[in-house]
C-alpha cells in the first residue's frame, strides 16, 4: 500500500493537473506536503503520440511537480462517465492514500470529461467515507461488475477528505481565491512542457496545436489575469463551495484600495 498524502489532485487527462492546479501542487511540496495526482483516463484519444508516450510524459511531469505518487485509472478517453464502477475506482485510490485535501476539475466547463470528472470526484468523495461500503447487501454486490473491486475497498478503512477544491481555470467564473505561483510558474511551464509527443513544435497537427511561444504566451496571459486578482504576478485560480473562516481581520490578505 502506497503511503498517504495530504492533497490529492484528481483530473480527466494526464496534463490536465499541470495547466490547471501544477503550480499549486509543487507550492506545496515545497512546504512539505505530500502531493498526488490521479488522472482518469490515459490519453489513449490523443491526436499524437500513444498512452505509452503519455505516461513516461506524465512520470516526467510529476517528477518536476516534485509529485510523491501519481497513477493513470483505465477510464476510456474521451468517455468519462459517472458510473458506479468509475467511483468505486476513485474510491479505492481515496481510501489508499487519505488525502487531507482533494483537488478537482471545477464542476462546468467545455470538455465533458472534466465537468464529469468534477461530480464523479465528489461523489467518490462521499462515498470513500461510507464504513459500510463493501460490507452491502449481497443486491448492491450482484448490481456491481464482476471483478468487483469492492472487496479490496472494504478492506481499507474508510475516509474521507477535510476540504474539496475546484481547480476553476478551464472555466471563466469568478475564483474563491487565487494561489500564488510567481515561483513556481517556469517549473510549472517546463512540467507542461514534458509532454512532448503534446506540445513539441513538430508538423503532425500544427493547425491543432498552438506553437510552444504561442503556449507559454497563453499561460502567462491566463496566469496574469488570476494574479492581478489578488495583487501578484502569476495565480492560479479555485474555487470551494464553502464560506471562508476568519479568525484575525488583521490577518486578512489582498490590499482592498
Ligand atoms: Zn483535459
Amino acid at each position: 500500500m502506497p503511503d498517504t498524502v495530504d492533497i490529492l489532485a484528481i483530473a480527466a487527462h494526464r496534463d490536465d493537473v499541470e495547466q490547471t492546479c501544477g503550480g499549486t501542487l509543487l507550492k506545496m511540496a515545497q512546504r512539505g506536503y505530500r502531493t498526488a495526482i490521479l488522472d482518469l483516463t490515459q490519453g489513449e484519444m490523443g491526436t499524437r503520440g500513444s498512452a505509452e508516450d503519455r505516461a513516461r510524459e506524465a512520470a516526467q511531469a510529476a517528477a518536476l511537480l516534485r509529485v510523491s505518487w501519481r497513477e493513470a485509472l483505465d477510464i476510456p478517453d474521451g468517455r468519462v462517465e459517472n458510473t458506479w464502477e468509475n467511483r468505486l475506482k476513485v474510491v479505492r485510490v481515496l481510501r489508499q492514500l487519505r488525502p487531507r485535501v482533494v483537488v478537482l476539475p471545477y464542476w462546468q466547463g467545455r470538455h465533458p470529461d472534466h465537468y464529469t470528472c468534477s461530480t464523479l470526484g465528489y461523489e467518490a468523495c462521499f462515498l470513500a467515507g461510507l464504513s459500510k461500503l463493501g460490507q452491502e447487501l449481497p443486491s448492491l454486490q450482484a448490481a456491481a461488475p464482476t471483478a468487483s473491486p469492492l472487496d479490496a475497498i472494504a478492506k481499507l478503512p474508510p475516509h474521507r477528505p477535510f476540504k474539496i477544491v475546484y481547480a476553476s481555470l478551464y472555466f471563466d467564473v469568478r475564483p474563491s481565491f487565487v494561489v500564488d505561483i510567481t515561483d513556481q510558474f517556469e517549473t510549472r511551464f517546463q512540467a507542461l512542457m514534458a509532454y512532448g509527443s503534446q506540445y513539441a513544435d513538430q508538423s503532425a497537427g500544427a493547425g491543432l496545436f498552438p506553437m510552444q511561444g504561442e503556449i507559454r504566451q497563453r499561460l502567462e496571459a491566463m496566469a496574469s489575469f488570476y494574479g492581478l486578482l489578488a495583487g501578484v504576478k502569476y495565480a492560479e485560480p479555485f474555487v470551494q463551495k464553502e464560506i471562508g473562516l476568519v479568525e484575525d481581520l488583521l490577518a486578512i490578505p489582498v490590499k482592498s484600495i
